[in-house]
């Protein structure tokens, strides 16, 4: 039996404590915050109650299995629900398409909305995507990645062609589609990993295809009934939770891990330490060795991912039409990417427009809605979102671009908070408040971001920031990962 320390009680943390505890180790969590969960967090404002991360579960197989391989399966301790439809989107010309939650129905929907012949490009590239998924799932997103085993296995030409990392997830989209709308939404695809499509590898059409494929999932209740589900499962399993207990140093020795220092200058001895803290913060902030200077390196050549600007509104009264999930695009897309990539970072000035309004009488009183609106935001450092006033006249911004795209809810508000990128990174140490790590931008980052397995013997990496990506059941995978490296006790 090892001792183990996990630094961070985000969803990765939790998931790798909850494996590890299973697997018959010891195991302590230090957290920095009060609570768990990170990033999938809950806020109430008066009746109204919040996630104000995540609102979309894909692949939930990945969570049935975290849960099966520890104790009671999931099903018996949460609903998980489809939306239905998946997502509603409206496009600057006044095109709406409500995408289905079912794969063969996205076919005959946007047949109608788009005609025949670009429902029919649309198949084709998911067609594409179920083959591109079906090599890469097992060695890229299950496993370490290591790029000998990499290239022995994408040795073949005809994978080589299809992984094709030169090519972009723009560059697909021209070659399959015509459709100026459908190019839009494949582009959209490339903010589930914080990037930007003109940057991202082609091999990440994988993502509208795991979509499609698998669905788009709720809990009901809220999302983060999940992190209390994967808490509960961690303390019946044992763990020991310290919360208010930031890291402030991972100590070592000439071999690999001793421990970690706490901030109230205690320290907890470790056979292992998992880190769920951004890899940013672990190889700059806690780690004093000179075997973290190649992942430092690595980290700085890597793009970091972009992050969000969320508003948090309740609202009294119904909005016609409801609908779980909706998106509303821009004319121009492309400026998006321009302000948060580009030289010159600032908020997006006329940003796609996401609303997550669930229909569950668990997060607004009757008669009234609590709506999560996200748009794509540059990240704290370059733009300084505590800046007086700055927040706030982007809310209300935001509020008037809602507005210009036939959702006014201004006279509608009881309640409103806003969360910025530069809360991201208070909240959850997360650098420049990067909402998935560093972002899939280029055609070695999957290469440049952390490996599970640090230089330092006994220290592995999870959750976001580190391979195989973020989203929640990229993390869930990574602790699936690091559980498989440490073993069993
Ligand atoms: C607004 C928003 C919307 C999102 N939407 C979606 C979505 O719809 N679907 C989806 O799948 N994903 C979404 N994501 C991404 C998803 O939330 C994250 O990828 C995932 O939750 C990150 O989990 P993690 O394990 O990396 O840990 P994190 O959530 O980053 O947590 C890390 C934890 O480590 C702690 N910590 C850091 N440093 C220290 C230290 N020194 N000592 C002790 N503790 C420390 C932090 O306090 C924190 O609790 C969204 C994220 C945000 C913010």
């Amino acid at each position: 039996m090892a001792r183990v320390v996990v630094i961070g009680a985000g969803m990765g943390g939790l998931a790798a404590a909850a494996r590890l505890a299973a697997a018959g180790h010891r195991v302590t969590v230090a957290e920095a915050a009060s609570t768990y969960g990170g990033k999938l967090g809950t806020t109430r404002l008066g009746p109204f109650t919040f996630d104000t991360g995540p609102s979309l579960l894909t692949l939930p197989q990945v969570y049935r299995d975290l849960f099966a391989d520890t104790g009671a399966p999931l099903d018996e301790l949460l609903e998980i629900v489809p939306a239905e439809p998946a997502c509603h989107y409206r496009f600057a010309d006044g095109t709406t398409f409500d995408m289905p939650h079912a794969m063969a129905e996205v076919g005959p929907e946007m047949s109608r909305v788009f005609g025949p012949a670009a429902a029919r490009q649309w198949t084709n590239l998911m067609t594409d995507a179920a083959r591109t998924w079906a090599l890469v799932e097992d060695p890229v997103l299950r496993r370490p990645l290591r790029l000998p085993e990499l290239l022995r296995h994408s040795a073949h030409p005809r994978h080589l062609h299809r992984i094709a990392p030169w090519r972009t997830l723009r560059g697909l989209g021209r070659k399959w589609l015509t459709d100026p709308r459908l190019r839009m939404l494949l582009d959209r695809y490339a903010t589930y990993s914080g990037s930007d499509p003109r940057r991202l590898p082609a091999v990440m059409s994988v993502v509208p295809y795991i979509e499609q494929r698998f669905g788009g999932w709720y809990v009901r209740g809220g999302l983060r009934r999940l992190a209390d589900a994967l808490h509960t499962r961690c303390t019946e399993l044992g763990v020991d939770f310290r919360f208010d207990t930031p890291v402030s140093a991972v100590r070592t020795t000439g071999g690999g891990v001793r421990g970690v220092a706490v901030s109230d200058g205690g320290l907890l001895d470790a056979d292992i330490v998992v880190s769920n803290a951004d890899a940013t913060h672990l190889y700059e902030d806690l780690l004093q060795d000179r075997r973290a200077r190649g992942p430092r390196r690595a980290l700085g050549a890597a793009t970091p991912s972009l992050s969000g600007f969320v508003l948090l509104l309740g609202l009294r009264g119904r909005t016609p039409e409801p609908r779980h999930h909706r998106v509303l695009f821009p004319a121009d897309y492309d400026a998006e990417f321009d302000d948060i990539f580009g030289d010159r970072p600032r908020p997006v000035a006329d940003p796609a427009v996401y609303v997550c309004s669930p229909t569950d009488p668990a997060t607004a009183p009757e008669g009234h809605e609590a709506w999560f609106v996200l748009v794509n935001a540059p990240r704290q450092g370059p733009v300084d979102w505590t800046r007086a006033g700055v927040a706030d006249d982007y809310a209300d911004h935001v509020l008037a671009v809602l507005a210009r795209r036939g959702l006014d809810v201004r006279d509608r508000i009881v309640h409103r908070a806003v969360r910025t990128p530069a809360d991201w990174q208070h909240d959850t140490g997360a650098a420049g408040g990067s909402l998935y790590g560093t972002s899939s931008n280029g055609t070695r980052a999957a290469f440049l971001r952390p490996a599970n397995r640090s230089p330092l013997p006994g220290l592995y990496l999870v959750g976001g920031s580190a391979h195989p990506g973020g989203g929640l059941p990229l993390v869930a995978l990574s602790a699936k990962i690091v559980a498989g490296l440490v073993g069993h006790a």
